[in-house]
């Protein structure tokens, strides 16, 4: 036990070194480019260098196609050979792991048009932030959208085991933990169902997470740089709304 534990820090500290020495040997100009991998001619602006509700307005109008039932037509072959060099994705989208809540297809984007993350609950944590601060820096994100849904298990869960006491196994205490004060707020301050709220007030709780998150998207949020906005995903009408 003693072994590996050391072995484990030996291994930790080689990566450490390793990783230092490679971005030693990057100028910090170069550490940006190889980042961001952008082929485009430097001073050209990229194709996603829209404004936030620019980016927004795509999407919901995305959404109503889509739950029109009559998205556009895609050649998903055509744009291959582009996409190979480079991405230009409109949005940051924070969404479930539901498998019902696909953002490209709810939004009728396609591969390339959407940076997505996702986890059970759409919460914000370290790894997620890490992933939404190289979209924005590194990949010219102008929206970050938190992207609830109706029916979320997640929440669900949560709700039950404040209210019923239920046991979870594994790892899934943690998510209900972090999910837990949205349930406390919706409790307090609910009209109508009380897991209605409580999706409603996680994505406004995760908004103002990713808002006063620093350095990166606190930075670029408060210079007005990029929008980051809060949405439900309604699973029976396919619409997205605004919270
Ligand atoms: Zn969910």
């Amino acid at each position: 036990m003693e072994e590996s534990r050391e072995d484990g820090h030996a291994m930790h500290s080689r990566r450490e070194f390793l990783s230092l020495a490679t971005i030693a040997a990057l100028a910090p100009s170069a550490i940006g480019s190889a980042l961001a991998a952008d082929p485009s001619p430097p001073g050209a602006p990229r194709p996603n260098a829209i404004a936030p509700g620019e980016a927004l307005s795509r999407m919901m109008a995305g959404n109503a196609r889509y739950a029109a039932n009559t998205p556009n037509e895609r050649d998903y072959s055509s744009g291959r050979a582009a996409r190979a060099q480079a991405q230009y994705p409109i949005a940051a989208v924070l969404s479930c792991a539901d498998s019902r809540v696909p953002p490209e297809i709810i939004f009728d984007h396609g591969p390339g048009d959407l940076f997505v993350v996702r986890v059970a609950g759409n919460v914000v944590n370290r790894d997620l932030l890490a992933s939404i601060e190289y979209g924005l820096e590194f990949l010219g994100v102008p929206l970050v959208m938190v992207l609830g849904h109706s029916r979320c298990g997640a929440v669900d869960a949560a709700i039950k085991v404040l209210r019923k006491k239920a046991t979870l196994p594994g790892h899934l205490p943690e998510l209900i933990r972090t999910l837990k004060p949205a349930v406390i707020v919706a409790e307090r301050t609910q009209r109508g169902d009380l897991l209605e709220s409580a999706i409603a007030e996680n994505v406004r709780r995760q908004v103002a997470a990713l808002r006063n998150s620093p350095p990166v998207v606190e930075r670029l949020y408060a210079g007005r740089k990029i929008d980051i906005v809060g949405a439900v995903y309604e699973i029976a009408t396919g619409k997205v709304a605004m919270v």
